[in-house]
C-alpha cells in the first residue's frame, strides 16, 4: 500500500525523462581538487537502496536514451557520500531530499533515554529539509559514481536521491540495446529495444547499487512512441500520452529484487498467450510474421511453470511471465524476473520444418531460464563470485523438467 502510495506521489510530480535540462540546472562541474571518496571495487553498505522509481526514453529514432530516476535510501552508518554504479552515463543532474523523522534504530540499541533524545536532537538537526545539489564525481576504473554533500547523511533516515540522465544504446547487447528485423512485407527493417543487465549492465542504464545483494523494488515507466508497446517486469497499471506523439506506460511495483534482473522491452511484436494452472499468465512475444512459431514454446513454459511450482512448492511470485524472441542478439537467454528474453532461433519452433533436436534445444533452454525465477532471482547469490550457484542449479533443474515435460525423450539428469 505504502509502495502504491509513493508511486502515485511520483507519478504526479516526476519530470518525463525526455524533458529537457536548462543549462542552469545541470551541476556536473566538479571543482578539481575534490578526490573520489571511495577506492573499493565493491560498494559501501552505508546506504541501503529500497525503492527505484525508473524513468526512461530509449528514442528508437536515434542512438540514445534520457533517463530520471528517483532511489529511496536508508542510511545505514553517517555518511557523507553516496556510492554508486554508473557506466558511460552523462549525469545531468544529482539532488538528495530528507524523508524521514528521526529513526527508531535508535532505540533497538535500547541506549539510557538521554543519550537516545541527544542523538535524535542531533539527527533532526543534521535531516536535509529542501533538496540539496550533489557534487558528483566519476571513477571509470570502478564504474562508480561519488555523491558529494556538506551535511553527513545520519544512520536510521531516509531519503530520496534523485539523477537525471543520458546514454547511448549498447553496441554489445550488453545495458540497453536496439534490434532490427525485417518481415517478409517490409523493404526497411524495423527496431525493438531490449535490456540486458546480467551480471553488471544496469549501470549502463541507470545509475544504481549494482550488486546482486543490494535488492529493492522497482517503479518502471517506459517512454515509447504510439505505434510501438513496451513490456517490462511486471504488468503494466495504465498508459498516458505524452508530446510529440509518445506515450508512457507506468508499470506495477516489482517484487523486491537485484539491479540485473530489471528489463523493459519496446517492440511492435504479436503475442500468443495461456494460463498456467493457478492462472499465472505466460505470453510468448515475436514478430507478426513469426508468431505461428510460438506455440511449442508457450506451450512448454506454461508445463515447466506447473512442474516447478509443483516440484519446489513455492508458487512463481510474479502475476505475469512473458517471453519474447529478440533478433541479432548475442546472449541466448535472460532470466530477467517476469520478462525473460531469448535470442529469435532458441525461441521460435516450426512444427513438421524442424527437428526434435530443435525441440529438445527450446525445451532445456526454456526450462533452464525459468529456473532462474526461483534459483537466482528469488534466492539470489551475495555476489557475483557465487554465479555458479544459480547456474548449477538451472543447469541440473533444465534437465529435470524436460524429463518430467517429455518422459519419452530420455533426457540425461
Ligand atoms: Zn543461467
Amino acid at each position: 500500500m505504502l509502495s502504491t502510495i509513493l508511486y502515485l506521489l511520483w507519478a504526479l510530480i516526476t519530470v518525463r525523462a525526455d524533458q529537457k535540462l536548462q543549462p542552469d540546472e545541470v551541476n556536473t562541474v566538479t571543482p578539481p581538487e575534490e578526490t573520489f571518496p571511495w577506492s573499493q571495487p565493491r560498494l559501501p553498505t552505508s546506504i541501503k537502496p529500497e525503492h527505484y522509481f525508473l524513468s526512461v526514453h530509449p528514442d528508437v529514432g536515434s542512438d540514445s536514451f534520457t533517463g530520471q530516476v528517483r532511489i529511496l535510501i536508508t542510511v545505514v552508518n553517517d555518511t557523507s557520500f553516496i556510492i554508486l554504479n554508473s557506466k558511460d552515463l552523462v549525469i545531468q543532474e544529482a539532488t538528495l531530499l530528507g524523508l524521514s523523522v528521526p529513526s527508531l534504530i535508535y532505540q533497538e540499541a535500547r541506549p539510557v533515554q538521554s543519550q537516545m533524545l541527544h542523538r535524535a536532537n542531533v539527527a533532526q538537526e543534521k535531516l536535509v529539509k529542501q533538496p540539496m545539489a550533489l557534487r558528483v564525481l566519476e571513477s571509470e576504473a570502478t564504474e562508480q559514481l561519488a555523491l558529494l554533500m556538506d551535511t553527513p547523511l545520519v544512520a536510521g533516515h531516509k531519503y530520496q536521491l534523485s539523477l537525471s540522465y543520458s546514454g547511448k544504446f549498447s553496441d554489445s547487447n550488453s545495458g540497453i540495446y536496439k534490434a532490427s528485423y525485417r518481415t517478409p512485407a517490409d523493404a526497411a527493417p524495423r527496431t525493438i529495444v531490449a535490456t540486458h543487465f546480467e551480471p553488471s549492465a544496469a549501470r549502463k542504464a541507470f545509475p544504481c547499487f549494482d550488486e546482486p545483494s543490494m535488492k529493492a523494488v522497482f517503479s518502471l515507466v517506459v517512454v515509447r512512441r504510439s505505434e510501438h508497446i513496451s513490456l517490462s517486469n511486471m504488468p503494466k497499471l495504465h498508459t498516458e500520452a505524452i508530446e510529440d506523439g509518445l506515450e508512457q506506460d507506468y508499470y506495477q511495483t516489482s517484487v523486491r529484487m537485484s539491479s540485473y534482473l530489471v528489463a523493459f522491452v519496446i517492440c511492435d511484436y504479436a503475442v500468443n498467450s495461456a494460463e498456467t494452472k493457478r492462472g499465472v499468465k505466460v505470453s510468448v512475444f515475436a514478430a507478426n510474421h513469426l508468431i505461428n512459431q510460438t506455440h511449442y514454446a508457450l506451450q512448454s513454459a506454461v508445463e515447466i511453470m506447473d512442474i516447478y511450482e509443483q516440484l519446489f512448492q513455492i508458487a512463481y511470485p510474479l502475476p505475469k511471465l512473458d517471453l519474447v524472441a529478440v533478433p541479432d542478439v548475442e546472449a541466448v537467454g535472460t532470466e530477467s524476473w517476469g520478462l525473460v528474453t531469448f535470442r529469435e532461433a532458441s525461441l521460435l519452433y516450426q512444427e513438421q520444418r524442424e527437428s526434435r533436436r530443435s525441440r529438445l534445444r527450446v525445451s532445456l533452454l526454456t526450462a533452464h531460464e525459468l529456473a532462474h525465477q526461483w534459483f537466482g532471482n528469488l534466492v539470489t547469490m551475495h555476489c557475483w563470485r557465487d554465479v555458479w550457484l544459480k547456474e548449477g542449479f538451472a543447469s541440473y533443474l533444465e534437465h529435470i523438467a524436460v524429463r518430467h515435460l517429455k518422459p519419452d525423450w530420455c533426457v540425461v539428469s
